[in-house]
This record gives C-alpha cells, structure tokens and sequence, in this order.
C-alpha cells in the first residue's frame, strides 16, 4: 500500500478527535511529500538532524512533533520551529527549553513524558515526581505545558497495556487545569494505538503501521 492511501484509511478509522502523527523518522523526503499532498500535516521525528534536514526541506506549514529522547545541547537547534516536543523528561532540560525559548522570544509548546512501562530503559519523570515538574513548569516563562506523553511495555499483554494507559489517563486528568486550553495526551503507538484511543488518548504516533517496518 502506498503513503497517501494508508494515511486516508488510518484517518478514517480513528476519532476525528483524536490527532495523527505520522512518525517519519528514518523515512525520505519524497514519502513525506506524498502524506502532506493528502492532508497530512503532523509530522513526527526523534533525532534532531533528521528533523531540522527535513523541516528545511519541507513545507512551512508542516507541525513538526520532536518525539525522541531530546538531549540539551540539541534544544537550540529545534526552538525555533517545533510545534511540540513530547519527551520532557528532567528539570534541567526544561530549564534549556525554557533559556532557549527566550532567547528568540517564542513560548515552546512541550508535553512531560511520564514512565509508566516497567521496563527500565524508557525515559520519562516517575509519577511521584510529577507534581514538582509541573510546579517547576509554572515558573518557566518560555514554555508552554500542554500535557502529558508516555510509552506503554512493549508486550503482548494487552492487560498490561491497558493498566499503564489507564495510569497515565488519571494523571492527565488530575492535572487537567495545567494544561491550558487544548490538553494533549500523547499516547499509543502503531502496536497499541487502539487501546489508547479508547483509554482517552488525544495523540497517536505512528510509523510503521503507515510508513512501513524501519
Ligand atoms: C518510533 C516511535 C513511534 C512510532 O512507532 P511505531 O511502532 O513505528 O508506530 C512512536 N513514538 C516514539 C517515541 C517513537 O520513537
């Protein structure tokens, strides 16, 4: 199946209030150009390079999603473009997100990724220090906290899955009046989308189930 037609059907068959990120990380330029000639226009990438290669190279009026691990010294590089990054995950990266958005006087939109998987390798702030990132949040200037971001185990246990979302849906929901006005809950991958959607995702991040396997 091609691009555009697998970006149609996969639009078709999710709320429409639920926003697709078409995740096109290690993918061409030419591909890009296909889904954004069918209305695509959220755009996911996890390496900096990558992203700012193909943010020059494409439409400005692409809404690029920064989804990977951002490390700070690369916070500069992205600032000026990024419609949202979603995998905030320490104070001290918030703090350079917050410095780099002044400099260039811009609020950046940012989701805190929050590890709800028990697997150890996934990055993100634990739940009970949530409510100190989120203090630490109101205090920055030059972001904008819209919601939270997560990543479920990679298992079979469709159980398993569900519970985590669940975990993340509660806390969305407790610090609801944190998010401003368009609360984004960044959930669900090609493996689990399903299941986020109806656990209340309003974000869904997708590769390979449009683009192909990586
Ligand atoms: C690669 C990636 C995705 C998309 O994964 P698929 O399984 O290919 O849909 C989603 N979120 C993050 C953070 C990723 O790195």
């Amino acid at each position: 199946m091609n691009i555009s037609v697998a970006i149609e059907e996969f639009q078709k068959k999710i709320p429409h209030t639920v926003t697709l990120i078409a995740v096109s990380k290690t993918k061409p330029i030419k591909l890009i150009k296909e889904a954004y000639a069918v209305g695509q226009r959220d755009f996911g990438e996890n390496k900096v390079q990558e992203l700012v290669e193909k943010q020059e190279a494409l439409p400005n009026d692409i809404k690029w999603h920064m989804i990977g691990h951002l490390q700070r010294n690369k916070v500069k590089y992205i600032v000026s473009f990024v419609h949202l990054i979603h995998g905030v995950d320490s104070l001290r990266l918030l703090n350079e997100i917050n410095k780099q958005g002044f400099k260039i006087n811009r609020t950046i939109p940012l989701l805190l990724q929050v590890h709800i998987s028990q697997e150890d390798t996934k990055f993100g702030f634990d739940t009970d220090e949530l409510d100190k990132a989120i203090a630490h949040c109101k205090t920055l200037e030059s972001i904008k906290l819209c919601g939270l971001m997560g990543m479920a185990t990679f298992t079979s246990d469709s159980n398993q899955v569900r519970n985590e979302f669940q975990e993340l849906k509660t806390l969305f929901d407790k610090y609801h009046s944190d998010f401003g006005e368009n609360p984004v809950l960044s959930m669900g991958m090609s493996g689990d989308y399903h299941i986020a959607i109806e656990e209340g995702s309003t974000m869904i991040r997708i590769g390979s189930s449009l683009f192909g396997s990586r």
